[in-house]
């Protein structure tokens, strides 16, 4: 059992919430109340806008990048140290599974808080420029107040992905957990007191929709970096239009691994299935369409249906589990409803397609295959976020090409061929952000992240991650000025 929490962490300080409101943290495995936490209310955002605000003019904005680094990298570390208890706490509060949680949910974060620390030691934060009637002094400034808002699926790196570049820009964030996850953010807040990080730069408001909406709109807030759903993102987006406020929209994807007929599927297959199911197939870069080359059609489809089968489902702590519940009741009825609705339209279901016999207790579902699945079908263009892939035939590469691009997502992809060339060639013609050649890592922490079409707007990671959380200042200089030596 987790310990419960009475105290909100708001500017770096422990502080009665402004209501008594709380959160209910439900385990997705036992389906018991494992802890319950303040929910954060209208005047607990306000507190941490304004800690923030001041501490916009305070110490930390002022250090220089390499000290920001400094702190980035003293966070990193403190993190790693406590690996196993955020990895233990990550599974107990959404059923990730252990095989995932140490790497996919704790060093992949601690990898983003290095990334940004090295980053922030080399980036040109000032840069002295030839300007067309004489010199220039291009510098790039903290945005000012960030919005951090993010989802359950992998909190911490989350987290990470917003808290990394805010800090190595100088500029404070509020930050939102999900209300599924907020333990994690609880441990995160121990560590910054830990580490000493100056008041107003961090607060965690774990807290719902509204809440989020209200930290959106609140005029104190001068830049939202959101991730979760293309729907939530949307209405994100009206509201930061609206008021022209800076934003960066990581969202949802379906993204498709082109298996090409000149494939080493003894090598390729194994390779690709974990991305398709990992982390109980709730991972935005999932690639859950699996797109096979009519000639070969049999044999990848017995290739996947085999590995499926043979995906082990259970408790999450058990580190020989892949799979195990899927974050909510609501998350599992919804999934459920995908696996009704590809029956309905005709897919064939070749694997799983229910709850499973053996797990009485808890959110699961089985890991699912349907194949013979026409692109139109709704199991091929919604994001399902559960266990469940799709086999779609094709005819040649540019028909495979056409089917990946018949998508309103673009946030992943891969291709599988014995010729890495071709493959690359491929990966030129599909629209999306991050894509992978015979590799399912297409996330890389340092390099530029992020979805074309209903995928979002903007990137993270990367000098583009860093630039997120700036502005650009011209200073245009007398003619004859000379820099001091
Ligand atoms: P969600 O959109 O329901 O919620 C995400 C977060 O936004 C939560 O903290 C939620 O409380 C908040 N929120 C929801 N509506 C809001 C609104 N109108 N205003 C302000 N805040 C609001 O998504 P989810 O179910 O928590 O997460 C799953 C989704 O996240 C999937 O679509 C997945 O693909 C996406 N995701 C994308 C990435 C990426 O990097 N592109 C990474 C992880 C998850």
């Amino acid at each position: 059992m987790a310990e419960s929490k009475n105290l909100l962490y708001i500017g770096g300080e422990w502080v009665t919430p402004s209501t008594t409101n709380t959160i209910d943290v439900i385990s997705p495995f036992t389906e018991e109340v494992i802890a319950t936490v303040p929910e954060a209310a209208e005047g607990d955002v306000d507190r941490a806008v304004e800690a923030a605000k001041a501490a916009l003019d305070g110490p930390y904005p002022r250090l220089s990048p390499a000290e920001r680094a400094d702190v980035i990298s003293k966070l990193s570390a403190a993190i790693g140290a406590r690996a196993m208890e955020f990895a233990e706490l990550i599974t107990t509060e959404m059923g990730s599974p252990a095989s995932f949680s140490l790497m996919g949910q704790v060093f992949s974060a601690t990898m983003i808080y290095d990334g940004y620390a090295n980053l922030a030691r080399t980036y040109p934060f000032e840069e002295p420029r030839a300007g067309a009637l004489g010199p220039v002094l291009v510098r790039k400034e903290s945005v000012g107040v960030s919005a951090g808002i993010v989802p359950w699926n992998v909190p911490l790196f989350e987290i990470a992905c917003k808290l990394a570049p805010a800090l190595a820009a100088g500029s404070p964030i509020v930050l939102k957990p999900s209300p599924e996850t907020p333990l994690d953010s609880y441990l995160l807040a121990e560590i910054l007191d830990e580490i000493e990080l100056p008041k107003g730069m961090v607060s965690f408001l774990p807290a719902g929709r509204e809440v989020g909406e209200y930290l959106v709109r609140h005029p104190g807030i001068d830049k939202v970096t959101f991730t979760g759903s293309t729907a939530a993102g949307r209405k994100v987006a009206a509201i930061c239009g609206e008021q022209l406020k800076r934003v960066t929209l990581e969202l949802g994807g379906k993204s498709a691994a082109i298996i090409l007929d000149d494939a080493d599927l003894a090598t390729h297959i194994p390779t690709l299935m974990p991305s398709a199911l990992m982390n109980n197939g709730q991972a935005c870069v999932a690639q859950t369409r699996i797109l096979a080359p009519r000639g070969r059609y049999d044999e990848v489809v017995d290739a996947i249906a085999e590995a499926v089968r043979g995906t082990s489902v259970g408790d999450p702590s058990d580190p020989s589990v892949i799979v195990g519940p899927l974050v909510a009741e609501r998350q599992r009825d919804r999934v459920l409803g995908y696996i009704e609705k590809g029956n309905a339209e005709g897919a064939k279901l070749a694997v799983g397609g229910g709850r499973p016999a053996s797990q009485p207790k808890g959110w699961f579902v089985e890991p699912t295959l349907f194949v013979d699945v026409d692109n139109s079908m709704t199991i091929a263009q919604e994001e399902i976020f559960g266990p469940v892939l799709a086999v779609i035939p094709y005819d040649d590469e540019s028909d495979a090409v056409r089917i990946a691009n018949d998508s309103d997502f673009g946030l992943s992809g891969s291709v599988w061929t014995a010729d890495v060339e071709r493959g690359i060639d491929v990966a030129r013609q599909v629209r999306t952000g991050t894509y992978g050649v015979n590799s399912i890592a297409t996330i890389d922490i340092q390099q530029p992240f992020g979805g074309f079409k209903a995928s979002g707007i903007g990137r993270e990671f990367g000098p583009e991650g860093l630039s997120a959380f700036l502005e650009t200042k011209t200073i245009v200089l007398p003619g004859d000025y000379q820099p001091p030596s």
